[in-house]
């Protein structure tokens, strides 16, 4: 019974929002959190406007990849209140709720469930063309939740790295999707090659090119390779938005043309 009270809030909260893209992978660390963050800054900064939810409970990076880590978020009686994080950016994040994020979470599956269905049934979206939704990685219970509370998903991109562990865990996420019935927007695939700042030779320090086949294979559109930028991830581990520093990296102009495919 609560969790129907829950849906129809959920439902209705969100109804203001046009377009819902969960983000996925089969693992931790091949930078979901990094593709979903800098896909939902650059669409806002061409005039879209996007909210960003970030999900994961075990490591939600997502206010710090775009430079405001100290976000927090109001709660009215009516709801909660989305971050502005530029003027066409709204942000939502677990790690904006108040609690410790040097803390590790320690909750049993359950617990943890019930957090992100509370959280996700109170939050006010208002008026929005995209919703970015960073999901926990894998493909268990947590992922699952949110891919079926939230009504009305437009579709999913997988990210993976070459490397084949990855991708085989992402053929979960691709057939994790299928599953559920939503639609397939790609593959991306991110770490892919390192191109030498001195040199410019480009060096595959995790292999290449296994997204591209894994998408072919299965039949999912493949949406480009993002290469290893040191810069990216400077810039995300010191709390600043990748895609607004002046000085931008290989991985920029990869993660622009994945907004123009998406
Ligand atoms: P996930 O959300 O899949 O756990 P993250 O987006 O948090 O992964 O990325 C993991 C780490 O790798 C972060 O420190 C991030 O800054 C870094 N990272 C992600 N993509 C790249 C890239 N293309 N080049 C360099 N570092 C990256």
């Amino acid at each position: 019974e609560e969790q129907k009270a829950q849906n129809e809030r959920l439902k209705k909260r969100m109804s203001g929002i046009k377009h819902k893209v969960l983000v996925m992978s089969g693992k931790g660390g091949v930078g979901k959190s990094s593709v979903s963050a800098n896909l939902a800054l650059e669409m806002a900064s061409r005039g879209v406007k996007v909210g960003i939810l970030d999900t994961d409970l075990h490591g939600p990076n997502i206010p710090k990849m775009l430079g405001v880590d100290d976000a927090k978020l109001i709660a009215y009686d009516e709801g909660i209140e989305p971050f502005a994080v530029t003027k066409n950016l709204v942000a939502v994040s677990l790690a904006m709720a108040g609690h410790d994020v040097d803390a590790p979470i320690i909750w049993r599956g359950p617990v943890k469930i019930g957090v992100i269905r509370q959280f996700l049934a109170d939050v006010e979206w208002g008026d929005l063309d995209l919703l970015v939704i960073d999901t926990p990685p894998g493909t268990g219970d947590e992922p699952l939740t949110v891919a079926q509370m939230i009504p009305e998903l437009d579709g999913a991109i997988v990210v993976t790295t070459p490397q084949e562990v990855a991708i085989l865990d992402s053929r979960k996420s691709v057939n994790f999707a299928k599953q559920l019935n939503l639609p397939l927007i790609g593959i991306v695939e991110n770490m892919s090659g390192f191109i030498c700042p001195n040199c410019g030779t480009e060096h595959q320090l995790f292999g290449s090119g296994g997204g591209e086949r894994a998408a072919k294979e299965m039949g999912v559109p493949f949406l480009g390779k993002i290469p290893i930028d040191p810069l990216l991830m400077n810039a995300e581990d010191s709390g600043r938005s990748y895609l607004s520093l002046p000085d931008t990296g290989p991985a920029a102009a990869a993660l622009r043309s994945l907004v123009d495919k998406t």
